[in-house]
């Protein structure tokens, strides 16, 4: 997702309180920023938040922060929370590329990390972009906790196909596999649908996870 640039994006982001500026002078402290010790879950391209903060309502004992490349995409996910009756305490957002992750969390800092319709870089020439390629699941082995999870959903089955063959090679192993989600009755008991899930699965497309450990 790349929404056309909006002007004052930048500006509206450095100003946000929702907002990390500088992560990396966090790494390692991150429960600071939240002033209490709960669990820290991570979404990779969060997109505009929805899935985020759906989550951080249902489960207001973990806290929640959403990483996002773009800056228009997140502006979107900042106005959304500022509409939020209810201030959410435990939601943050960075803004950065996800291949930087190793340098804004400590060893195993992260509880959880969600990856939720990443894009599928169709090219082989560019496999290492793709977020549940091998090349990122090692920068997720340094900031995961050991027995930490890491769960994928998708509409697009070369990129889950893709995404299975990297597990063994990486050193993961599948908790959890469905071809089609939204009829798995276990998994979806406590699905939490995404912005691009409600669009895909709308018009009929199956929607693939998996849930993986090392
Ligand atoms: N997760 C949301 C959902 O399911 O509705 C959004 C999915 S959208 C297809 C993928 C998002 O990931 C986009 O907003 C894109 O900017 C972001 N993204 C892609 N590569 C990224 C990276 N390397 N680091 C951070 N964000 C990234």
């Amino acid at each position: 997702m790349r929404l056309r640039n909006i002007t004052g994006s930048r500006e509206i982001i450095r100003e946000s309180i929702f907002v990390i500026h500088e992560p990396e002078k966090h790494k390692g402290n991150w429960q600071d920023i939240f002033g209490n010790t709960n669990p820290i879950h991570i979404e990779i391209g969060m997109g505009k938040g929805r899935f985020l903060m759906d989550m951080a309502r249902m489960y207001p004992s973990v806290n929640y922060i959403g990483i996002e490349k773009y800056s228009s995409v997140l502006l979107r996910a900042i106005q959304k929370m500022e509409r939020e009756e209810q201030p959410l305490c435990n939601v943050r957002f960075i803004r950065m590329d996800a291949e930087m992750i190793g340098n804004v969390f400590g060893m195993e800092e992260v509880d959880r990390i969600y990856l939720n319709f990443s894009d599928p870089w169709p090219k082989d020439r560019h496999a290492k972009r793709r977020l549940p390629s091998r090349e990122f699941l090692a920068r997720y082995d340094k900031v995961l906790k050991k027995e930490g999870l890491l769960e994928f959903k998708t509409d697009n089955k070369d990129l889950f196909l893709f995404a299975l063959e990297e597990l063994e090679p990486a050193g993961w192993k599948a908790e959890k596999i469905s071809y089609d989600l939204h009829h798995d009755k276990d998994l979806m008991k406590d699905n939490v649908m995404t912005e691009y899930e409600e669009k895909f699965s709308s018009i009929g497309n199956p929607i693939y996870k998996y849930v993986i450990r090392r």
